[in-house]
């Protein structure tokens, strides 16, 4: 059985390791299939597949979409895309473009709520201005002794009703999937289980997916419970949806699952990378 992980993250955008450090550490967790779906950006993608090519494991080129639907953030992951396609490559620039205006209003909310400097903080964590994000004021407000680590950090500030937080207009779900389909990839819904929607909104957002050109969901994820795997790959079936498999790792000390270390996909499933392995 091939150990396949299709969703982590590099230091381009809010992860720890550089691209070919997350590499390394996929392969000592035994993955044969990695792919890199940094948020909303594919500059990794060069030194994760050279790395890759070195240690003889196979890199799936990936990007992890922000986009937001109805009035939720969704994370809309595209694989085995051509990173180079002017339409994603387009989309993507717009998507990103957003992210410096809000770390200033982001900052913005926190010197109100008391903690100045925070976007400039924050800024000495993003590796460029534009790939500034959550993770990173979180990084700073840990580094403040504002809270324990990251993941206390996000129940005190930076989510809806919290100090840090700011509402943001991302991309439009039919976009980010048109993107992907553009760019030869296939789109997948990430972490299904972390929308806070109730049954019947997750229900009308993943036939909304679906209608627009949604392939996959992710079935297994570093967050979802073994309850929610089946709960995924029952309504995967339903959908007429392929399955994805992914650890969403984010670096040590950060993300409890370690690249690879994850369970495998329920038989019922079809795998998102059959066509590929
Ligand atoms: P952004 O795209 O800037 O809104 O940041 C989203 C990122 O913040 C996610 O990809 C996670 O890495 C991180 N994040 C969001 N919620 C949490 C949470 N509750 N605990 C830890 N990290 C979180
Ligand atoms: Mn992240
Ligand atoms: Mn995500
Ligand atoms: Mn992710």
């Amino acid at each position: 059985m091939r150990n396949v992980d299709l969703h982590c993250h590099s230091t381009v955008s809010d992860g720890l390791l550089s691209p070919a450090d997350l590499v390394s550490l996929a392969v000592k967790g035994g993955v044969d299939v990695l792919a890199l779906t940094d948020h909303d950006d594919v500059s990794g993608l060069e030194e994760a597949h050279s790395a890759a090519q070195a240690k003889g494991i196979r890199l799936i080129p990936g990007v992890e979409v922000s986009v937001s639907w109805d009035r939720l953030t969704v994370h809309i992951v595209g694989l085995n895309i051509d990173p180079k396609h002017p339409r994603l490559v387009d989309g993507l620039n717009i998507v990103r473009g957003g992210r410096l205006q809000r770390a200033q209003k982001m900052g913005d909310s926190l010197a109100a709520a008391g903690i100045p400097g925070a976007f400039e903080g924050a800024m000495s964590f993003a590796s460029s201005d534009q790939m500034v994000g959550r993770t990173h004021f979180a990084r700073f407000l840990v580094e403040q002794g504002k809270a324990r680590n990251v993941s206390a950090v996000f129940k005190r500030y930076l989510v809806k009703g919290k100090p840090g937080y700011v509402s943001h207009r991302w991309a439009e779900l039919g976009e980010a999937i048109s993107w992907i389909r553009a760019a030869g990839g296939i789109a997948v819904l990430a972490h299904p289980g972390r929308y806070k929607i109730g049954s019947t909104g997750l229900r009308a957002l993943m036939a909304d997916f679906k209608d627009l050109g949604g392939e996959a969901i992710e079935v297994v994820t570093g967050n979802h419970t073994q309850v929610q795997v089946h709960r995924f790959a029952d309504y995967a079936q339903h959908y007429g949806l392929m399955a994805s498999r992914g650890s969403d790792y984010h670096g040590p000390g950060e993300s409890f699952t370690l690249p690879g270390r994850l369970a495998a996909l329920p038989s019922i499933c079809k795998p998102v990378w059959q066509a590929w392995t």
